[in-house]
């Protein structure tokens, strides 16, 4: 089963404050209200009062579960899902004009500066019509997550972390066959090791804010989805 996190094992500190999550003290407009309670606390950014969408971060180590997941919360609940790294691939296939150095940055493992990222975040964010929007792989870094509440000017409304063991992610990744410049053994280790050390204390920041929760990232989809279910459910 699903559970709230109310501490990431050994790696991460306790939340000062719970998320509230009983579901039966919100009516149908829960998404509207909280979002809107989250950009006038916030002020300036893209957001208006008119338009202050629900957001969620997706985070996880490479091949957590991200990807598929995010499809199946999109089948369920009408999210948008933005994939940070699908949009960062589309800037190289479409040769633009930060491809190369994005294709460079991709096949090393490394993280692509917040500017570029956000700035195609904010493009999709602002051409979509939805009200619900599922950002998934960023922030990456405490660097990421700044220069996007600075950007933006809107926390996100709930972080799912999708937590699954090292060797788990690793066999997933080498077994997709997606054709990815980064899912091989050199690149994954990099991957994980920046996850490690500059993903982890974004995970840890949401989790002492009290809007984290963890999943258990291991078993079959389905098994997952369970898990997932559990906390849009709560929310809806
Ligand atoms: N990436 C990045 N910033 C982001 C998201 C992704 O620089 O906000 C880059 C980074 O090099 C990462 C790669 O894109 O390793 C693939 O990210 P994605 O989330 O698609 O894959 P995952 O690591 O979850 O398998
Ligand atoms: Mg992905």
């Amino acid at each position: 089963m699903w559970r709230r996190v109310t501490s990431l094992s050994h790696l991460l500190s306790s939340p000062k404050s719970s998320p509230q999550l009983t579901p039966t003290s919100y009516g149908p407009k829960i998404w509207e209200t909280l979002s809107t309670e989250v950009s006038k606390k916030s002020g300036g950014g893209i957001f208006s009062k008119e338009r202050s969408p629900f957001i969620t971060f997706v985070l996880g180590g490479p091949g957590s579960g991200k990807g598929t997941q995010c499809s199946r919360i999109v089948e369920t609940y009408g999210f948008t899902h933005l994939s940070a790294g699908d949009l960062l691939r589309k800037e190289i296939t479409m040769n633009s004009e930060n491809g190369a150095m994005i294709l460079d940055t991709i096949a090393k493992g490394k993280i692509v500066p917040s500017e570029v990222t956000i700035k195609l975040i904010r493009k999709a964010i602002e051409s979509a019509e939805n009200d619900k929007f599922l950002i998934d792989g960023f922030p990456r870094t405490e660097e990421n997550r700044i220069a996007y509440e600075r950007i933006i000017g809107a926390e996100p409304n709930i972080v799912l972390f999708f937590d699954c063991p090292e060797e788990v992610m690793v066999k997933r990744v080498l077994s997709r066959n997606e054709g990815r410049v980064d899912d091989n053994i050199d690149t994954v280790k990099e991957r994980l090791k920046a996850f490690r050390s500059l993903n982890l204390p974004v995970i840890n920041h949401y989790s002492n804010k009290g809007v984290l929760y963890k999943i258990d990232g291991t078993g079959t989809e389905d098994e997952i989805f369970e898990r997932v279910r559990a906390v849009f459910d709560a929310w809806k």
